[in-house]
């Protein structure tokens, strides 16, 4: 099977690019952020607090997480349940960042995902796939952009969504996720050695794509 592995931090455009990357090479896309927000949400709803690392840790033996890929896309399941949309709200978000720091759900989402690249040829997006989950990928790439060009075009997505929001504290937002994925003991955000590094921030979405295209192109 074909493994792509594609890391990068919040706000670089990782998913939809890689999204559509999946669709132009017929591979199936996993999105392995929507794990985590899944754990986030069963957090949320056992009224665990943020930082109860303890409690957080003890969900792992009760909560079962797993991804189905179907037509419209992939689909997130909580003990059984589809929690597709649910898990993309900002209280999701921050609960996903936090339980991503706890090693017990990181034990438990990792089978998962070595599991579907070992059935597909995929291109799976997070934090730690070339660097932990698939260090034999054949391809990874570490996608990124400055934190200004990442809180620009977050700000330019909220204004059109008619957001009242401010850019500065945008970008204070995505500089302080940065550091936080970035400095945690566990899984850190870094770019692998052999991770091929793409810059988005002078290019615009099409440029993006067609870039992430012929790098993955020229590999495999
Ligand atoms: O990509 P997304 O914003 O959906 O990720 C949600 C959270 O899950 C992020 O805060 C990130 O730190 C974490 N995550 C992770 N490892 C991954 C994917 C996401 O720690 N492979």
């Amino acid at each position: 099977m074909i493994n792509i592995a594609i890391d990068g931090p919040s706000g670089a455009g990782k998913s939809t690019l890689s999204r559509k990357a999946a669709i132009a090479l017929g591979y199936l896309y996993i999105d392995t952020g929507a794990l985590y927000r899944a754990v986030g949400l069963a957090a949320v709803r056992a009224g665990i607090a943020i930082d109860e690392t303890e409690k957080i840790a003890a969900l792992a033996d009760k909560t079962t997480v797993s991804l189905a890929i179907e037509s419209d896309g992939q689909h997130v399941f909580l003990n059984g349940e589809d929690v597709t949309s649910l898990i993309r709200t900002e209280n999701a978000s921050r609960y996903a960042s936090a339980v991503s720091a706890v090693p017990e759900i990181r034990a438990l989402l990792l089978q998962t995902q070595r599991r579907l690249a070992e059935e597909n040829n995929v291109i799976m997006d997070g934090r730690d796939i070339g660097t932990v989950v698939l260090p034999n990928a054949q391809v990874k790439i570490f996608l990124t952009a400055s934190a200004e060009a990442r809180a620009r075009r977050r700000y330019d997505e909220q204004i059109a969504r008619g957001e009242p929001v401010v850019f500065e504290t945008v970008l204070a937002d995505i500089i302080e996720r940065d550091h936080r994925d970035s400095t945690r003991a566990i899984a850190p955000l870094k770019q692998s050695d052999d991770a091929i590094l793409v810059d988005t921030t002078e290019i615009d979405f099409d440029q993006s794509l067609e870039l992430l295209l012929n790098t993955i192109r020229e590999r495999i």
